[in-house]
């Protein structure tokens, strides 16, 4: 069998966040509502209405392309894709061809090529009974186009960039990017060549899932050399995925650019991006949030585990509540490692989704956790206390002292804890003279019980060995 490169460009879609609709005070709002509520003569597409540009969008779409570090144009105009469908009720999409918003830029190692704005179609509904039904609470909607180089040889790699720009549009707040609602969309182009020009291109499009995203083009690649393997030519063509099946299928023959006859719409005015005061640059570098790749360079300094970092900063409530929690000034290393430790290994289990995380006290999260790193109190009591003190917003200072629950550091105090436990135990004790290790943890847990977890771990340990072995 020769040997064959699949490269793959991807395409993804993503609706913004926006109070409305791209060319209308329509509201954007197409998963909530009865269909067709949210709909007016200008995204219907009626005769003499005229659309106006959403500046919202425009500015969502050049932070994205800051924040990949692409150009900015400063010229933009729009166009009309052309092609009759139910979903489209002007008989033609607006969209950017020949001057997108965004050009070049990188994200994960993977060069992108542009970044366009353009309105999404209605939401068609087949296999309703009788024939279709259509909903236009989406026509219109903003949607952001994102396409790729054909850089990318496999399917983990794809996977890795589209998981990536969802954290990033997410982080960005330009859209919820949410997969399974249709929120972003991937499409991605495959191709495999034995040689070093580009083999067909295969275009399988409706992937709704990192896992499709994955999926489909595993199986493409390998049904690709399969084809040419067996003599046979691989066809340009779109397909679709089919999840349950864990295959690709022929959709259409695919079309090409010219088929959609673009043309500037004379409806909309061109933009000249260099005099837009509100969209400058700098206004748009003065708002930027901290991105993920950023975060992650700082988090790995400071020496918090990689997939640590990942539950941290891949959740904007967990995200939020740590930086709270850690953005006090000359905080040690060793401190933020404690706390990011709490949060995600005995905190969030005791939540049923990160989101409680908002009404929960970030102060007392603090302070609990400067009990700890202080020595005031171990971890055993801390742990106990994170539902009271975090969830139920109990004062941690004041239950430790009503409690008496401050570690117990005083040797003479942990000594007396021990005799009385040994008293109770000798046989035990015995045990350890043998070497029986559990025997001495068995003391241990004795000891802390009898000091109601308050004695210090460490010293309790090294005494209660003194006192036995000598
Ligand atoms: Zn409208």
């Amino acid at each position: 069998m020769k040997t064959y490169t699949p490269t793959i460009g991807l395409e993804i879609h993503a609706e913004l966040k926006t109070e409305t609709k791209m060319f209308c005070d329509s509201k954007n709002d197409p998963h909530h509502g009865e269909p067709n509520s949210h709909i007016c003569p200008i995204c219907m597409g009626h005769p003499g209405t005229l659309p106006v540009i959403n500046k919202r969008a425009v500015e969502h779409v050049l932070t994205v392309g800051v924040a990949l570090n692409a150009n900015l144009a400063s010229y933009t105009e729009f166009d009309r894709k052309n092609y009759f469908y139910p979903d489209i009720p002007k008989g033609y999409q607006i969209s950017q061809y020949a001057y997108p918003l965004v050009t070049g830029g990188s994200l994960c190692d993977v060069a992108i090529t542009r970044i366009h704005l353009e309105e999404d179609t209605a939401r068609s509904l087949h296999d309703q009974g009788e024939g279709s039904i259509v909903d236009y609470n989406r026509a219109g909607v903003p949607l952001m186009e994102l396409v790729t180089e054909p850089v990318i040889h496999d399917a983990k790699t794809a996977g890795d960039f589209a998981r990536e720009l969802q954290l990033l549009l997410r982080t960005l707040g330009a859209s919820d990017a949410n997969m399974e609602k249709g929120e972003m969309r991937v499409e991605a182009n495959i191709s495999v060549s034995d040689s070093d020009s580009f083999g067909t291109k295969v275009e399988v499009k409706n992937l709704n899932s990192f896992k499709s995203v994955e999926g489909a083009i595993a199986f493409e690649i390998k049904r690709q050399i399969e084809q040419l393997e067996r003599g046979e030519k691989v066809i340009q063509e779109t397909r679709g995925w089919d999840e349950v099946k864990g295959k690709t299928f022929a959709q259409r023959i695919k079309e090409t650019a010219n088929d959609y006859r673009y043309f500037p719409d004379p409806d909309l005015p061109k933009l000249d991006l260099r005099i837009g005061e509100e969209l400058s640059l700098s206004r748009i570098q003065e708002k930027m949030p901290v991105l993920p790749a950023k975060k992650r360079e700082k988090y790995e300094n400071i020496g918090l585990a990689r997939e640590q970092i990942e539950v941290i900063i891949s959740n904007k409530f967990i995200d939020t509540f740590f930086s709270n929690a850690v953005s006090i000034d000359g905080i040690e290393p060793e401190r933020i490692k404690l706390t990011a430790n709490y949060l995600t290994t005995d905190l969030l289990p005791l939540l049923s989704s990160p989101a409680e995380l908002a009404n929960c006290s970030v102060s007392n999260f603090v302070s609990l956790m400067a009990l700890v790193h202080s020595g005031k109190i171990n971890s055993r009591i801390a742990k106990d206390l994170l539902r009271d003190v975090v969830i139920d917003g109990a004062d941690p200072v004041a239950l430790i002292a009503e409690k008496g629950l401050e570690q117990n550091n005083s040797e003479e105090a942990v000594m007396a804890i021990i005799d009385k436990v040994l008293a109770e135990h000798s046989a035990v004790a015995d045990e350890v003279r043998t070497g029986k290790d559990s025997a001495l943890q068995f003391l241990v847990g004795q000891c802390m019980r009898a000091s109601r977890g308050s004695a210090n771990p460490q010293l309790l340990a090294s005494l209660l060995r003194k006192k036995i072995l000598g």
